[in-house]
């Protein structure tokens, strides 16, 4: 089954794919092609490319600097996006772009889109977010940090943990309890704070893989101007879910060409280690290829919900909780079948800790070692599995609740 597109989108299929050709190198075979310094400077320099042609934020209006594509045209730019193995920016744009950006469109006040949309795209503000805490995790309303007004200001006492990319960051958004009377949902507020002031201090977490990916980050007396409230006091429940929902929805539709592409490294390993014949590698093999097309079409239910202008809401959940149970099992089998080097992995390490290694990479130990290692962390951030169930029994099934 392929999805059916109106004849306009062929025509901005055939834009889209010129682009490419023109800004590309000519001997592209995906990003993962590049590593270490080379990666860092091809990634810097293709966001200036994607912003210059609104293609860093396609579908936001162009007033705030998008590229103001329709819902079509957006579709169409990911699927050629995806199967090109560019970028669509830089390891924060998820926080900025995707989460914070979006978040701000639906939430922000008109001072508060006009000062900070504009500075994410330039890459002035980098992002990170600040929802976990020692004590709120999957519980999230249980959190802690304080913010108590004093005149103008709010000021900030406690501590967030596991902040991905915090010490890339100069911006993190943040969940803290601005009443502590309330009620747990209705006395949060989402806050916009400068990372850039003494009482910020962000500290590495060393993970599993040897990488220190996130941090944990403490506040002291941590400054923040009143007006940098999104979606008014104690009204941060609701702005965080929304946020979520494009933290978890946003790459349904194109999630299967890049778990194809990493399935067809899979095959091609395999057949280099001779195991193509072993009737139980091939079983194995046969129900990651059946996954990835699940995630195909939860992909086109995703792509077509999204043209009738539905937004992602609970229903991001299941290809949430499809991509990171599948990818659990698929990287195990990728170090079965690649037996005692998986334990002395070389090569290119994955370019990132999250997913599938990035389109064109070589098929390097390290590269199946490390997705493995990460792979289980997919099944906890952005919220559990355990999680991702209830939310899809009670949300999208409306089955009862499940007792407190
Ligand atoms: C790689 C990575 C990056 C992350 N990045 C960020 C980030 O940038 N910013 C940020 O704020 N957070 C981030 N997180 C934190 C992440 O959101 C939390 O780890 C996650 O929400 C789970 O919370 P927890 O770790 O406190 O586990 P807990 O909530 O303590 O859960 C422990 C176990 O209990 C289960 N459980 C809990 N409640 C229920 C329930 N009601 N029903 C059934 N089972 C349940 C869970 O599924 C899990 O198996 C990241 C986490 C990881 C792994």
């Amino acid at each position: 089954m392929q999805p059916v597109y109106p004849p306009e989108a062929d025509t901005y299929r055939k834009t889209v794919r010129e682009f490419l050709a023109d800004n590309l190198p000519n001997d592209w075979r995906g990003i993962g092609a590049y590593e270490g310094e080379a990666l860092e400077r091809f990634v810097a320099e293709w966001r200036v490319v994607l912003h210059k042609n609104g293609f860093l934020a396609p579908d936001w209006p162009k007033e705030y600097g998008g590229g103001g594509l329709s819902s079509l045209e957006m579709v169409v730019l990911n699927e050629e996006f995806a199967r090109a193995g560019v970028p669509a920016g830089a390891a924060n744009d998820v926080f900025g772009i995707q989460m914070l950006g979006n978040t701000l469109l639906r939430w922000g006040t008109e001072e508060q889109k006009t000062h900070y949309i504009p500075r994410i795209l330039s890459g002035d503000d980098v992002w990170c977010q600040g929802y976990s805490e020692p004590n709120a995790g999957s519980d999230l309303s249980n959190l802690g940090l304080k913010a108590q007004l004093d005149g103008d200001q709010w000021i900030l006492n406690g501590q967030k943990i596991w902040t991905s990319a915090g010490h890339l960051a100069n911006h993190i958004f943040t969940l803290a309890r601005t009443d502590p009377d309330a009620p747990r949902h209705k006395g949060i507020s989402f806050l916009l704070v400068d990372m850039r002031q003494p009482g910020i201090e962000v500290r590495p977490i060393k993970m599993i893989s040897g990488e220190s990916e996130f941090n944990e980050v403490f506040y002291t007396d941590v400054v923040v101007p009143k007006e940098n409230v999104v979606g008014g006091v104690n009204n941060g429940w609701a702005v965080a879910m929304t946020l979520l929902g494009f933290e978890r929805g946003a790459a349904a539709a194109v999630n299967s060409i890049r778990y194809q592409a990493e399935f067809d490294r899979l095959v091609e390993m395999t057949r280099a280690y001779g195991k193509a014949a072993d009737p139980k590698i091939r079983q194995r093999l046969a129900w990651c290829h059946t996954r990835v097309q699940m995630m195909r079409f939860v992909g086109y239910r995703t792509l077509t919900q999204f043209l009738r202008g539905h937004q992602p809401g609970p229903d991001a959940a299941i290809s949430k909780l499809l991509w990171s149970e599948y990818h659990k099992v698929v990287t195990e089998l990728a170090m079965d079948i690649m037996g005692p080097d998986g334990l002395v992995p070389t090569g290119r390490m994955p370019s990132s800790a999250f997913g599938a290694d990035d389109p064109g990479a070589p098929n390097s130990t390290n590269s199946w070692a490390m997705t493995f290692l990460n792979a289980r962390a997919g099944t906890i951030y952005a919220g559990s599995s355990q999680i991702q169930k209830n939310i899809v029994g009670e949300m999208v099934l409306g089955l009862p609740k499940e007792p407190k």
